[in-house]
């Protein structure tokens, strides 16, 4: 970020590590390879959706040992994971295409800390982030489609986490896959308009011991730059600054 702020990427894919100019460091969520509070902001974005049960707690417990001030986290905004699931040809196992596992409304990220972490983090701001256009999925024909075919939509780079099977709508039999498109084709003359839709949602924790600081005052005025980054069909860059909680050597 222009040298103003040092910056540290973690990722447990080396494959996705390649693709971070900053200094990386490949490791596991559950044990962050850093000491307490070496953070003044954590980052966490897409990442809780993806994390079953045996995970979740503990990551959560991770991202606040290291974090001195602030944790900023997204995830998508109220996934139907009923609806928009998979199954896998080979061996029945129903997963996300995604791999998303859990689903996030407004109030459980604002809530996200509470509990038994209650008193250490407080919400300082959550927000719907978007919108985008969408096409509203008719319920019935959705639910008929994964009942017939199994699938939701043909995303060929899903991968079933039980065998490993992919691309699980290429394995579908032809008269499947016309039916199943046949169907969506209905969905689109049932749903002829995209509606615009915040697709994902956004939240800032502070450490209740911090006092309010710049990046907290300035909390109102980033998101609207997040949205920009979102809808331009990239991630938030170098190119997208938060307010350092901490001036470079203050
Ligand atoms: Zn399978």
């Amino acid at each position: 970020m222009n040298g103003r702020y040092r910056v540290v990427g973690i990722d447990y894919v080396a494959e996705a590590l390649r693709y971070v100019r900053a200094p990386k460091v490949r490791g596991d969520l559950r044990r962050l390879p850093f000491p307490e509070k070496s953070f003044d902001l954590v980052l966490c974005c897409e990442v809780l959706e993806h994390l079953d049960d045996s995970m979740y707690e503990t990551v959560l417990s991770e991202l606040i040992r290291v974090a001195r001030k602030y944790i900023l986290i997204t995830v998508p905004n109220n996934e139907d994971l009923n609806l928009f699931y998979y199954k896998c040809p080979e061996c029945g196992t129903k997963f996300n295409p995604f791999g998303h596992l859990r689903s996030f409304t407004l109030g459980k990220l604002r809530a996200l800390f509470s509990g038994p972490r209650k008193g250490r983090m407080e919400c300082l701001e959550a927000r719907e982030i978007g919108p985008v256009p969408v096409r509203p999925q008719n319920v019935f024909l959705s639910r008929f489609r994964l009942e017939k075919f199994g699938h939701w939509s043909n995303n060929p780079e899903a991968v079933c986490p039980n065998c490993g099977c992919f691309g699980n709508s290429a394995r579908l039999p032809l008269a499947l896959r016309l039916y199943g498109f046949a169907l969506r084709l209905a969905n689109a003359v049932l749903n002829p308009r995209k509606i615009p839709r915040a697709t994902w949602l956004l939240a800032v924790y502070r450490l209740e011991r911090v006092k309010e600081g710049p990046f907290s005052r300035a909390c109102a005025g980033f998101a609207p730059s997040f949205e920009r980054a979102s809808k331009g069909g990239t991630k938030p860059n170098g190119r997208t600054s938060f307010p350092a909680a901490n001036p470079p050597g203050g």
